[in-house]
């Protein structure tokens, strides 16, 4: 999607504020630990020059470390034209509540360089990241006990790579280096899982609000992903990998929107065809059997579920009155303002809420930083064990009965299970408890308005417990 959004006068950081007050009000802790909870505890502006083609040119870059409630803070690094103080604060405040919800042990951080990445070398791009991860050395804003990076809009596991590559040459006795980054090629103590996790979150977290019977009767559908419509807004690695899976349920992807356009299928679009197509030509659109449409006019459509997978404020006061989806399941950061929030909610549009929906990233990050300071990977010890446990319990069951296992039948039981298998189970388990935690709060009759307003709640709640050593609580 563009690097602006088309809402630029509203702050990102006040709409979080305004969503912190509004569950403040459910809950009892004094106001003093709700402001310490609430503000960003340091936010560091850094100005480099780099290197790029003939010319130096001075990067504005950023880190805030919103919550030292728990270390280390943990958020990705923004790396987009768009990135301001006021956004990554507000982004390293979502990191806090989020890292809370999905019982992550992390406070919340983000980090922003303003550069547009699809304008600039390689090379150019390591200057800047080797720069970058330098100067949040020299001030002490990362490390694996201090602040871990990751992933966010503009970088992947290339920039991951030199980060920690980085972070080893300044530290060579760190022996917990690797810990200092997630989000990290395999092959550099990154782990399998992550590139997917936040896309993959994102199903698990739309299929659990969608097997809730009660209220899918109340949103007019039947309970399932299956046959449901979707539009999603954003096709990177988030938008990509939630397309897929909501794919693979079952669910009918009817739109896609990027930032060059939108595309359409009202029988549904194949992602791993159209992730082929733009491979080759370099965008969706054009893809065969859809239609080109306007990628604002995309979000407008009649759906089941709207995924805005891209970027903050692409729901505002502007366009909220002509979304007609059911349920908005916020893969993105921040998609909807809090003013459009006012006007879907009396719309009687759910809103599953970024902290909890895209929690599925720093989830398998924690998963990620957990094997690098243990050294070593998830599955080694138990894998063979369990296929050893496997084999026995089936020869003991053909000696009792006298009937043989098919191969397949062997194949399910004699299986232990890998990294892979036990990101998957480990994110599916934090998923879907984490949607029945906020969701109980939002029907526990205490008069929470929304889930949005029930996940903040619920997050704030376990933050506040951190600061029982000042004696507040009993
Ligand atoms: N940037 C991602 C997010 O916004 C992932 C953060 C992480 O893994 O630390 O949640």
């Amino acid at each position: 999607m563009s690097d602006h959004s088309n809402n630029n006068e509203v702050s990102f950081f006040n709409d979080v504020l305004k969503y912190f007050d509004r569950a403040a009000k459910f809950i009892d802790v004094p106001e003093g630990i709700l402001e310490q909870i609430k503000h960003c505890n340091s936010v560091y502006q850094i100005r480099f020059p780099v290197k790029i083609g003939n010319d130096y040119q001075v990067i504005e870059a950023y880190r805030s470390e919103h919550s030292h409630h728990k270390l280390p803070t943990k958020g990705g690094i923004r790396y987009s034209m768009g990135v301001n103080q006021d956004e990554v604060m507000a982004l390293s405040a979502l990191m806090t509540y989020k890292c809370a919800i999905v019982d992550v042990p992390f406070g919340g951080a983000k980090g922003g360089i303003k550069v547009d990445p699809r304008k600039l070398s390689a090379e150019e791009m390591e200057r800047i990241t080797r720069r970058y991860t330098s100067e949040l050395i020299k001030k002490n804003f990362i490390g694996p006990g201090i602040d871990v990076p990751a992933p966010d809009y503009g970088s992947g596991e290339r920039e991951m790579a030199w980060i920690v590559d980085t972070y080893a040459t300044f530290f060579p006795n760190e022996i917990n280096a690797l810990g200092c980054v997630t989000g990290k090629p395999v092959s550099q103590g990154g782990i399998r899982g992550r590139k997917e996790a936040t896309g993959l979150g994102v199903y698990y977290g739309v299929r659990e609000a969608l097997s809730v019977a009660e209220d899918c009767a109340r949103w007019g559908m039947t309970p399932g992903i299956a046959g449901k419509t979707f539009v999603v807004q954003g096709f990177g690695n988030v938008g990509f990998h939630s397309c897929k899976f909501v794919h693979q349920g079952g669910g009918k992807i009817v739109a896609i929107a990027e930032w060059d356009g939108a595309i359409y299928n009202a029988d549904g679009i194949d992602p791993m065809a159209l992730e082929a197509h733009r491979n080759k030509t370099g965008s969706i659109l054009n893809f065969p059997g859809t239609t080109t449409i306007d990628k604002y006019a995309a979000l407008e459509l009649e759906c089941d579920v709207l995924i805005p997978a891209a970027l903050e404020n692409q729901i505002n006061k502007d366009n909220a009155d002509r979304i007609k989806c059911k349920i908005i399941a916020e893969a993105a950061n921040g998609p909807v303002t809090a003013d459009a929030e006012e006007v879907l909610n009396k719309k009687g549009i759910y809103i599953i809420p970024d902290i909890f929906l895209n929690a599925g990233g720093v989830t398998v990050s924690y998963f990620e930083y957990l094997k690098n300071i243990s050294h070593v990977r998830f599955g080694r010890l138990g894998k063979r064990y369990d296929e050893a446990a496997g084999r026995n319990m089936l020869s003991v069951v053909e000696q009792m009965t006298g009937n043989m296992a098919t191969s397949a039948q062997r194949e399910l039981i004699e299986r232990g299970a890998d990294e892979l298998d036990l990101v998957y189970s480990g994110l599916e388990e934090t998923m879907i408890t984490a949607y029945h935690a906020i969701r109980n709060e939002l029907h526990s009759g205490a008069g929470v308005p929304d889930l949005r307003t029930a996940a903040f709640v619920t997050a704030i709640k376990k933050i506040a417990t951190s600061y029982n050593s000042l004696g507040v609580f009993p």
